[in-house]
């Protein structure tokens, strides 16, 4: 019983995503799905991002958070466009879907921008379910958590077209075995690309804004 109405929600999710989909491909939006647990460090990254590839890429956000504007606030800096998804305004979802997608989007200007860029709620599990209509998926990983997060969350693994490995700043201080986190990676996902850098530092930053901006002008 239960199994058929969780098959019902993501089937109508499907659906919207697709039509979510149709509408990106022909206004020639690029859109990506950031993905990890809280704490890890997206808005960060974003932030770095927004900085390095704007004004060139004419770029948009999404953030999603069960509450608080904060991350929008933070992100709106860049001068990008951004718009803010509370879920608790209904039932304090941990995840956005892609009704939730179509509603904000609407709300921004898509023939004015190339990259649409989606911070999702911070939670591993069920954002890895929910496709938005977008084009690709990114992980953030930071190495304050588990080496063994990629084994424990493999769907979140599976379902990425890249991870970003995070705080590499912070190794010094941290027991952390990079190596096998890395490798933990690989074992769900053995080609996927990952880039270890620190947001804050700006180390190994580049490998990454230069994967995103060919993801981009290759679309
Ligand atoms: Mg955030
Ligand atoms: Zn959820």
């Amino acid at each position: 019983m239960e199994i058929k109405v969780v098959r019902k929600v993501l089937d109508a999710n499907e659906k919207m995503a697709e039509q979510n989909r149709a509408l990106f491909k022909d206004k020639g939006v690029f859109v990506i799905n950031v993905m990890s647990s809280p704490g890890s460090g997206k808005t960060t990254i974003l932030e770095r991002t927004l900085n390095n590839i704007m004004p060139g890429i004419k770029t948009a956000v999404i953030v999603g958070d069960v509450s608080t504007t904060h991350d929008a606030d933070r992100l709106a800096k860049s001068g990008a466009p951004v718009v803010q998804v509370n879920t608790d305004a209904f039932g304090g979802d941990c995840h956005l879907a892609a009704h939730v997608i179509e509603n904000a989007a609407s709300q921004l200007d898509l023939d004015n921008i190339d990259l649409l860029i989606v911070e999702n709620i911070g939670n591993l599990v069920c954002p890895a379910e929910f496709d938005l209509g977008e084009n690709l998926k990114v992980v953030v990983l930071s190495v304050t958590e588990g080496e063994d997060k990629p084994v424990k969350y493999p769907l979140m693994f599976r379902v990425c077209d890249s991870a970003i490995l995070n705080k590499i700043d912070l190794l010094p201080y941290l027991d952390y075995e990079k190596d096998l986190a890395v490798e933990s990676i690989r074992k769900i996902h053995p080609d996927m690309p990952v880039f270890e850098m620190s947001a804050k530092t700006g180390d190994g930053f580049d490998a990454w804004t230069d994967w995103l901006k060919r993801c981009v002008s290759e679309k």
